[in-house]
């Protein structure tokens, strides 16, 4: 196809969405998203995460047009496991930043369990005083995609959040497996949280990603628990010391925080807008451009395996070359060079 006629193509499949959904064109949902409408923007992220080629195309050409305008937004990137405190802790942020003037969205990252195929998040009752607030938008992310899949439509559901105007942006995950290192390269600050008074091993948090965290705080630090809690914060401030210094010569910070008691969350807050003003004026932009190229990587290869899974030849030959692996011990090597021929 001639790069004209994919143009016509492309065209022709926006007009016949229009017509189909003819309340929502390329236009139409553009200045919706800028003009901070939560129905445009919600209907955006929902197309996103279409796998129709009619919802790609309008979304794409969306994003082109709402990217562009120019904004201060702060990424934080937020996780911990199930019953750590997150989402009670993030609504006692939330709720602070929009005091303080700012627009929060939390995109919540709910990676379906292999197991049980159900949701770890599940669907109790999360941030009920946050979602009620104006300036608060709550969303969680798919949960079925592959986690690259996860990476790039977040990023999208991020792009469109900034661009509605939402300019702290949370994105939570829950700290069991891989989708932690998708998030840190999708954030600008990764917070961990951790209880006071499990080991390491029983929270089941890999080294790795307390080598990710910029800041770290104890959750559930209530009155009562203030002596376990500032004991974990030291126990955990030295641990930290023990990594190798980082190149922005940050030292990640521990803090304990009670959103019950809502303790430590103003020190929480000001701790990440430190931390913010201290990478802006070190490695903020190359954190946000070492990210765009990952992604631009990550979506790519995603775009050659779905090329592959989509053509039936590839896929018979596939299958061929599979059974004399498994059965006719035939070398990788050789399986390789019979799956690139043409
Ligand atoms: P998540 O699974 O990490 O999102 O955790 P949740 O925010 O749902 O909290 C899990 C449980 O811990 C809930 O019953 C909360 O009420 C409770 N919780 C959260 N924060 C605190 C806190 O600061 N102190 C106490 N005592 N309980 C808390």
């Amino acid at each position: 196809m001639t790069p004209a006629s994919q143009e016509n193509t492309r065209k022709k499949i926006i007009e016949a969405i229009q017509q189909r959904q003819n309340h929502w064109t390329v236009d139409s949902l553009s200045s919706g998203i800028l003009e901070g409408n939560i129905t445009a923007l919600s209907a955006a992220i929902t197309l996103s995460e279409s796998t129709r080629k009619i919802d790609r195309a309008l979304i794409d050409e969306v994003i082109e047009q709402v990217m562009l305008r120019p904004k201060n937004t702060y990424r934080i990137g937020i996780t911990g496991v199930p019953g750590v405190g997150k989402s009670t802790l993030i609504e006692q942020l939330g709720l602070e930043w929009i005091q303080r003037g700012h627009k929060v969205a939390v995109l919540a990252i709910d990676p379906t369990s292999p197991i049980t195929q159900g949701s770890i998040l599940g669907d109790k009752t999360r941030m009920e005083q946050l979602s009620l607030n104006t300036n608060a938008f709550i969303r969680p992310s798919p949960s079925s995609l592959s986690l690259g899949g996860v990476t790039a439509h977040t990023h999208e559901a991020i792009l469109l959040c900034e661009a509605a105007g939402f300019d702290r942006i949370i994105v939570e995950t829950v700290g069991v497996g891989q989708s932690e290192i998708a998030v840190h390269h999708l954030t600008d600050c990764f917070l961990l949280l951790m209880l006071a008074g499990a080991g390491d091993q029983l929270q089941g948090i890999k080294r790795g990603i307390m080598e990710m965290c910029d800041v770290l705080a104890i959750t559930k630090a209530d009155e009562q628990n203030t002596t376990h809690a500032n004991k974990a914060q030291a126990e955990y401030q030295q641990a930290l010391h023990l990594f190798p210094a980082r190149e922005d010569g940050w030292y990640p910070q521990v803090l304990t925080t009670s959103a019950l008691s809502k303790s430590g969350v103003n020190e929480l807050i000001e701790t990440l807008e430190t931390y913010l003003q201290w990478s802006l004026a070190r490695g903020f932009d190359n954190r946000r451009l070492s990210q765009k190229k990952h992604l631009l990587e990550q979506t790519w290869w995603l775009h050659l395996k779905m090329q592959f899974a989509n053509d039936a030849a590839f896929q018979e030959k596939w299958k061929s070359v599979e059974e004399q692996v498994l059965h006719q011990h035939i070398s990788l090597a050789k399986a390789i060079s019979m799956l690139g021929k043409e």
